[in-house]
């Protein structure tokens, strides 16, 4: 092995003016360069979740920004409904108990999306439910939840609040927050804003503002009206992980050059691209409705996962995700959330078609690669 190649959904690999820009001395976060450099990225970030509402920044990974909303939007036993399609959305459906309050599960097949229907029929059910907690991209599967329709749904049949675990799906899914009636959505650093781990980011509409003022469960630290009150200034409470704000300053920065729309269409390419080669292959991919950040695909009968991940690793450079919970060792996930390119899925491809024949499966000779090339070149952007 030569070169390492990261293809996991979180962290992603991390761009080189944003590494460069993050080793240069540490700055006071207390001062006039410190301001200017965070009111960009405030600025910014609302581009990234298109919205004009705030969106805060948090020093935690992606899960404390999801705690920071339960501690502030909510009071004890306030009824949450936690769509549960995978790791994440169980966490979802957990968290919120800790807390005391009332959490209602929509319970749905692993590599499935949730369905209208079945959400409609639980809101009527739950009449006083305060909040729907969808995942837009649920990466344990990495199956993809049609969030502006849910959202239609959830305002139509109730007055929850709607909020979103966007955490691989921002910067990889056309998201709207204003304009879809989204109430509340977070991100992590270390996924598609391609900045390492530590950093969470949280919209708010000015319904979930409202909902905060009359919030009485404790919280001191993940207490979003004080990260609010510090925002107006375009400050932040505590000490921030500046290093990591002065990363995402050059990462948003990246992202406007080269404009939301456009990465968005990257991602859905890179998706189509890899999901042609991966059947070219003869493999099958997991989900019904797979995510454009993360490309889950069935471990072939044969073969055996620790193994060929080893290959993959040890002889090709290439990380990849395996399957959890129970799906361990039934499916692998390939990330292309972020940096990537579409000759990083070319890549990929040919690192999996090495590896399986040394697996033993049997496969022409850069079948998987020529049908992503073929998809690249017949729908040039
Ligand atoms: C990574 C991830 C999280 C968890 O974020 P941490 O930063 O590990 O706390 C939550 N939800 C989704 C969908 C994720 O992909």
């Amino acid at each position: 092995m030569f070169k390492k190649r990261l293809y996991t959904p979180g962290p992603t690999p991390v761009p080189e003016d944003v590494m460069m820009r993050m080793a240069e001395p540490i700055i006071h976060h207390r001062s006039a360069e410190f301001n200017e450099l965070f009111t960009r990225v405030n600025e910014n970030l609302k581009y990234l979740f298109q919205t004009k509402q705030p969106v805060l920044t948090l020093t935690c990974s992606g899960t404390g920004g999801v705690e920071s909303t339960i501690v502030s939007l909510f009071s004890p036993g306030d009824v949450v409904v936690a769509v549960n399609g995978g790791k994440f959305g169980e966490r979802w459906v957990e968290m919120p108990k800790v807390f005391g309050l009332k959490s209602v599960e929509l319970k749905v097949e692993w590599g499935k999306a949730p369905g209208a229907d079945q959400l409609r029929d639980l809101l009527h059910a739950n009449p006083t439910a305060k909040a729907v907690y969808l995942t837009h991209s649920e990466t344990s599967t990495g199956t993809a939840t049609d969030v502006r329709l849910l959202a239609e749904v959830i305002h139509r049949h109730s007055d929850a609040l709607v909020c979103v675990d966007g955490i691989t799906a921002i910067g990889a899914h056309e998201f709207r927050f204003d304009e879809w009636g989204i109430d509340v959505c977070v991100t992590g650093s270390q996924k598609g804003l391609m900045i390492p781990p530590g950093l969470a980011f949280v919209a708010l509409s000015a319904k979930a503002i409202g909902r905060m003022r009359a919030s009485t469960l404790p919280k001191f630290y993940f207490d979003l009206g004080k990260a609010l009150a510090a925002y107006e200034k375009n400050d932040t409470p505590w000490t921030p992980a500046a290093s990591l704000i002065i990363g995402v300053d050059v990462a948003l920065q990246k992202i406007r050059r080269e404009g939301i729309e456009n990465i968005w269409r990257r991602h859905e390419r890179m998706a189509y691209g890899l999901r042609d080669g991966i059947r070219a292959l003869g493999l099958k991919l997991f989900s019904d409705q797979p995510s454009f950040a993360v490309t889950p695909v069935v471990v072939p009968s044969g073969i055996e996962w620790k193994s060929f991940n080893k290959i993959l690793k040890l002889k090709y450079g290439i990380t990849v995700a395996g399957g959890q919970g129970d799906y361990t060792g039934k499916i692998f996930r390939i990330s292309h959330l972020g940096y990537y390119d579409e000759l990083d899925i070319v890549t990929v491809l040919a690192a999996l078609e090495r590896t399986l024949a040394e697996c033993g499966h049997t496969c022409e000779p850069g079948a998987g690669v020529q049908a992503a090339q073929k998809y690249f070149i017949s729908h040039q952007g």
